[in-house]
């Protein structure tokens, strides 16, 4: 059996009961080197075998899975934040369909989440923003017609990039290009949740300075948008006045 582990954005206590138990009970143990803490290992026993995908090709991650399978051994290939984002997961799980070996996913907190607690934000605040976006800029990996921020930007919903800390001229020119007010609040964070986890709040103005002047250039996510500072509605669900299915209002 396979089990794939969201680890969590970094911390060790982030990952979840169900993906510590699996690490425990793990005989072999694959984990994204580049971006799971080490300290995430501490749970796996003593003669698990451990190997840093960051170092591995894909064929070599799948022969390792299918070794340990021919051994009756139990794998835990664990990935940082959350599987089902930007995690190559799909790529896996299929070929291991293809060759009739069994697996599981246990979700984790994407780092999304995990930076979303170093600030302190609300991504859907009412008045503001009711959706979030998701994405990144394209880089080695493309994106899709449709697709490209200048585009996603002119909705002027939340926004969440991946893998773009590198490129801060490119997002700032392309938010513009999109629309955006130069005076829209973005954030920069460094290692959500990590010990040398750091935050800067710019705007989208001055988001290419801001990275420069931090020195961040990876393993940060950028965060655009009226939810990080701007005046928004109170919930109707705590509203003294709002009738829900638990609380009568009051007048
Ligand atoms: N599946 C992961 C994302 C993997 S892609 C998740 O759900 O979080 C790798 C990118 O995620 C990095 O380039 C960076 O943009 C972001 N990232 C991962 N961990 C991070 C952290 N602790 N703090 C900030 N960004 C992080």
């Amino acid at each position: 059996m396979v089990h794939f582990v969201g680890a969590g954005p970094g911390a060790p206590d982030l990952i979840t009961l169900r993906g510590a138990d699996l690490l425990r009970g793990a005989d072999v143990v694959i984990y994204t080197g580049s971006l799971v803490d080490p300290a995430l290992l501490q749970y796996c026993s003593a003669d698990c075998e451990i190997c840093n995908s960051a170092l591995m090709t894909l064929d070599e991650v799948l022969s390792m899975i299918e070794s340990a399978e021919a051994a009756g051994k139990t794998t835990v290939r664990l990935h940082t934040g959350d599987p089902s984002l930007y995690g190559a997961l799909r790529e896996q799980t299929d070929a291991l369909r293809e060759k009739g070996i069994a697996f599981d996913v246990t979700p984790g907190v994407s780092s999304l989440f995990g930076a979303a607690a170093a600030l302190g934000a609300e991504f859907t605040l009412p008045g503001v923003s009711q959706s979030l976006i998701v994405t990144r800029l394209a880089g080695r990996t493309a994106v899709p017609e449709g697709e490209a921020l200048r585009d996603l930007a002119r909705h002027h919903a939340s926004m969440v990039l991946f893998l773009s800390a590198g490129m801060l001229s490119e997002v700032q020119a392309e938010l513009l290009a999109g629309g955006c007010d130069p005076e829209t609040p973005a954030a920069l964070i460094y290692k959500a949740t990590w010990p040398d986890e750091a935050c800067v709040r710019c705007t989208v103005a001055t988001l290419a300075r801001a990275g420069t002047e931090a020195g961040i250039t990876k393993t940060a996510l950028i965060f655009v948008g009226d939810f990080l500072d701007a005046p928004y509605e109170k919930s109707k669900l705590y509203d003294p006045s709002f009738t829900t299915g638990f609380r009568e209002g009051k007048r």
